[in-house]
């Protein structure tokens, strides 16, 4: 699992003085920078790793964990565990623990400019015990190698929490193909229509909302029909070459999965239903939420059978295989999503999405006094 990095907040506090004088003297300067909205002095604790700048007035943290809090409270003292490095199509666990009870947690992956490339907000699992927290994060399969960085904040009350650790992306290759569309399926494409547009908005309102209670698969999810051929991969580059010859290029961001039409498609995993219904260019579609942020989605299918709050259960039937919408032939297009991220579905079904053993009883060695690393 994605374990490489582990920090704990150092006994020595050996920041508070200094942390304490920026803030009194540079308010505006020391929140902007940090992320973090603390506008009463602080005292800064830091891990023993922890790397920052100070220059006129700004402080900023470049590696480690940052504990602001304000004089007279505890700081927060989180453990967080998170990858080194990752591929594209990933999804990045990060794990948390935190006696205290926080009002907020999410982890960003940033590039080397610190934009925000992609996000995840913090759950606590089912199976954890008090105190474990998880955010999950998706990589795309269009992030290009090179170095990045992670970044875990979290809030309870007035006291506040940055990490931020290097990520190296290692390089994926992915198939190219090249599919030819008759007149009709050229013009379903190609079309300009309003209600394309609306349906793509909704979709990715639907794919970017997470519901903190969705808390529903923690274990191995299944790929659906997995004895049928696979005609398409994750992040397979496509060419779509028209009825006129003209090409345009995109992702393909699941798997396809063929199937004759009629064929009875299950759940990967349990999970609530958070859109069913008829789209133009993926036809009878199904969505299903799994952990916050965490999607599974059916397209093309000839028939749903389930509608928006049903909570299924794995291998629960949710409709079957037809050829709706922009479809050469029946097949099921099966995709996972992180808060509106195509990550690898079938790299995801290899293990439990959670893994409790794996990541948790690893974080209790990491609280070992002795700090053994
Ligand atoms: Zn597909």
């Amino acid at each position: 699992m994605d374990l490489g990095m582990r920090s704990r907040t150092g006994r020595r506090a050996f920041l508070p003085a200094l942390a304490a004088i920026i803030t009194w003297l540079a308010p505006a300067a020391f929140s902007a920078t940090l992320l973090v909205t603390n506008p009463e002095p602080a005292v800064c604790v830091t891990s023993e790793d922890a790397v920052f700048e100070y220059t006129w007035g700004t402080l900023r943290p470049q590696t480690g964990l940052f504990s602001f809090s304000p004089p007279g409270l505890p700081a927060l003292a989180p453990v967080v565990h998170a990858p080194r490095s990752a591929g594209p199509g990933d999804l990045v666990r990060v794990l948390v623990t935190e006696d205290e009870e926080l009002d907020s947690l999410s982890a960003q992956i940033l590039d080397s400019r610190q934009h925000v490339m992609f996000q995840g907000v913090g759950f606590r699992p089912e199976s954890a015990s008090p105190g474990h927290w998880v955010v999950l994060v998706g990589i795309s399969s269009e992030i290009p190698k090179g170095e990045y960085s992670l970044r875990v904040t979290a809030q309870a009350g007035a006291r506040s929490v940055m990490f931020l650790s290097p990520v190296s992306v290692v390089e994926r290759l992915f198939r190219f193909e090249r599919i030819p569309l008759n007149t009709d399926l050229t013009t379903l494409r190609t079309e300009k229509d309003p209600r394309k547009t609306a349906e793509a908005k909704e979709m990715a309102r639907v794919l970017t909302t997470p519901h903190a209670d969705a808390i529903f698969e923690e274990g191995t999810i299944l790929v659906p029909l997995a004895g049928a051929r696979r005609t398409s991969g994750y992040g397979d580059r496509r060419k779509y070459v028209y009825a006129d010859n003209s090409a345009d290029y995109s992702v393909h961001e699941g798997l396809d999965i063929a199937s004759p039409a009629g064929t009875p498609v299950p759940a990967c995993g349990r999970g609530k239903v958070v859109l069913a219904g008829s789209r133009i260019m993926t036809g009878n579609t199904v969505i299903i939420e799994h952990l916050p942020g965490l999607f599974s989605i059916y397209f093309h299918l000839s028939e749903i059978t389930v509608r928006p709050g049903d909570v299924v259960a794995e291998g629960d039937i949710i409709g079957k295989v037809g050829m709706t919408g922009l479809a050469t032939g029946p097949h099921l297009h099966w995709e996972i999503q992180a808060l509106g991220v195509p990550i690898d579905p079938v790299a995801l079904a290899s293990g439990p999405i959670l893994d409790r053993d794996a990541d948790f009883g690893d974080i209790g060695t990491a609280k070992d006094p002795k700090g053994g690393e």
